[in-house]
This record gives C-alpha cells, structure tokens and sequence, in this order.
C-alpha cells in the first residue's frame, strides 16, 4: 500500500524535536505573538534572503491581506492562473475586485505569460503568479509585462517553499509573496498557517497591521483589520522543520527521478517537465495521459493512492459561472483536466517499495 500522503511517517522521524518544541510553547503560554513567532518570521525570511516575513493565519488569508494592502478594492481586476487551487481567485472576489484567469503553459501548468497582456485592462492591478505543483512560473517575462503597466506582482508560493527559478528563490521576484502552511505542504504545520514576504517596509507594516486588528502597538487600533495570526505552536513547529526542507525537498526530487525512469517507457504518459535553470520541488508529481482512467485503476489494483489536482479549472467552477468562461477561452485547463494525475510524493516514500510496486504493473 502506497498511500498518497503520510504525515504520520514525518512525524516519527523528528518526534523528539517536536515534541519538545510543542512542551516548550506550552511552559512558555507563547500561544498568541510571542517568541516563536519571531523567531519563525525572523528564521524564514533570512532563509529565503528577504527583509520581511509576517506570520498569518493561513495561506487564503495571506492573499487577502496583501492584496488589501496594495490597495485592490471593488472595481479593480486581479490576473490569475486559471489551474490553481480556489484561494488565489477567491482571495482576490473576497476584496471585492474581480479575478481575471489566464490559460496555463502547455508544458508546465503555470500562467502563460504570452496570454497576460491581453487581459490588462485600465482596472488591472496586480498580477498573481502561482508556483503550482513546485514548480516556478517564467517570472522574468511576468515582471517585465507587470512593469510595463505599473503592477504589483504577488507571487503564490503555497506549493513552492524553497523552489527556485534562475538561481533565487521564488517568493523575492514580485511585490510580496505567500506562503501556506497547510500539514500537506512542503513545509506544513500542524494545523493552518499561512505567511507574507516582502521587501517592501510600508506594505509590510500594513500586512501586519491589517492581520492584528489594525494595530501594531497593543490598544492602538489604526484602521479596522481582521484577526489572522501564526500562533505559537504552529511557528516552534515550522522552526523545527525549517531545518530539514532542504533535504526533504532533494528526497522528493529524487521520488521524481525515479518516477521519470518508471514511467518513460509508456508512450501514453507525459512525465513533467522542469522549467530550465530552475529547481522544481515536486509538491505535486503530476503526469498526464489520455488513458488515465486505466493507468489509475492500475495504480489503485496495486494500492498505489492517487489524486486529481485540480479536476475542474477554477473558471469553471460554480462560483464564477457569473463569467461565463468557455473551454475555447482556456483549451489548455481544459484539456488538461481529463488527463492530469499526482502520484504520490513526499520524503518519506521508499524507493525500494515505489519501484518493486511499479515493476508489478502491467
Ligand atoms: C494551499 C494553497 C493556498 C491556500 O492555503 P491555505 O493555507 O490552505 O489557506 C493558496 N494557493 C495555493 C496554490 C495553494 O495550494
């Protein structure tokens, strides 16, 4: 049995670290803001070699908050990838703006930048890349289009701590940057959590503002904010696991490889490809195949787990029917939907056992 995910197998391989850094908060009462909360924000953001890092509730919240920041309001339009998961057009719906969706690469599932600039209109104001699967979008071209229209750039970075796109990190390329921090991430919690970068000093102090009800100094309430916090517990998990991405990340590239090598001698299936000069983190192992049906009814007789990501484009999906997107709109998303499968990959997964399972296919 192969299953898709296993949180539990991560767990027991740093119990010891987390079960001390889980006492530590609790003798400390560091729940709300506090010590371990710095030392996340502080710990990430030199990590990634950014100035700011603000720890927030969640990932949805991140887009929301930063988006509010940079001023997107009802009126203005928000370009987004149209396969990602809901938070990134739902953030932008919940400011009052409209998402605006862009039909994805054929060979990497991320926003086509050669399709951006046709859909700026006088009320764009931010374009919003996702990183989807671990994988970088074409950030050189995003930013040279968003300067040339005077755009923020917010990256989502939810499926891609720690990838890179020509040597940097992604996440340091826009305006700001989210994470989530959801347990199935990369790097994941163990509970919601969610973080902001940005170099930007006024736009950070806003974000941290917005997400503590308005205020930075205890009573002192600026503006109306809402109430999206990283709590204690969560960030003395995050600081642990900070310590072993590195490696987990190189682990899942290697389940990758050996997909690739596994996989390659079936014609009907197309293995992902890696952008050049970037380092993909394989949140997701996503292959396609236009006999998916079959292969993954092979896969689950063999108990392998599998899973759809995403199994309808979201301007399909009943929130945006208001839209009234059509599949010629976006051929790629949806032709795609029909032929997208994840396999399972994460750290923990054995080798031996992935190939032994593989070689019994037939
Ligand atoms: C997980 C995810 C989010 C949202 O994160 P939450 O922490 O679950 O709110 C946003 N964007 C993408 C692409 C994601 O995969």
């Amino acid at each position: 049995m192969i299953k898709f995910l296993d949180l539990h197998k991560q767990y027991e391989s740093i119990k010891d670290e987390i079960d001390r850094a889980i006492f530590n908060v609790i003798t400390d009462t560091a729940f709300i803001k506090g010590k371990y909360v710095r030392e996340f924000e502080e710990n990430f953001a030199h990590k990634i070699g950014i100035k700011h890092c603000i720890g927030v509730g969640n990932g949805t919240d991140a887009i929301y908050i930063t988006l509010k920041m940079m001023g997107v309001g009802v009126g203005d339009e928000v370009i987004v990838p149209a396969n990602s998961w809901i938070s990134s057009s739902e953030a932008v719906s919940l400011t009052g703006a409209k998402p605006i969706f862009v039909d994805i690469e054929e060979d990497f599932f991320t926003i086509n930048p050669d399709l951006i600039e046709q859909k700026i209109t006088d009320k764009t104001k931010v374009i919003m890349p996702v990183h989807l699967f671990g994988q970088s979008c074409e950030m050189d071209r995003i930013m040279l289009i968003a300067r040339k229209h005077n755009l923020f750039v917010l990256e989502d970075c939810a499926q891609s701590h720690f990838s890179k796109y020509n040597e940097e990190y992604v996440g340091t390329f826009g305006d700001a940057a989210i994470f989530s921090f959801y347990p199935g991430k990369n790097l994941g919690a163990y509970g919601d959590a969610g973080a902001i970068i940005t170099d930007n000093d006024d736009l950070a102090e806003k974000c941290r503002m917005f997400a503590n009800h308005g205020s930075l100094t205890k009573h002192q309430h600026r503006i109306e904010g809402i109430n999206s916090r990283l709590d204690g517990l969560q960030a003395a998990i995050l600081n642990i696991k900070l310590n072993h991405i590195d490696k987990w990340n190189s682990q899942r590239r290697e389940i990758a490889r050996v997909y690739n090598k596994l996989i390659k001698d079936k014609e009907d299936i197309v293995t992902p490809k890696e952008r050049d000069n970037s380092y993909h983190t394989y949140h997701l192992y996503v292959i396609r195949s236009i006999n998916r049906k079959s292969f993954r009814t092979k896969l689950k007789d063999k108990g392998i787990e599998t899973q759809i990501h995403y199994p309808m484009p979201i301007p399909f999906l009943k929130p945006y029917h208001y839209q009234n997107n059509k599949p010629e709109d976006f051929p790629i998303a949806w032709r795609y939907k029909d032929e997208i499968l994840s396999l399972p990959v994460y750290a923990e997964l054995v080798k031996n056992e992935l190939i032994s399972t593989y070689k019994r296919l037939k």
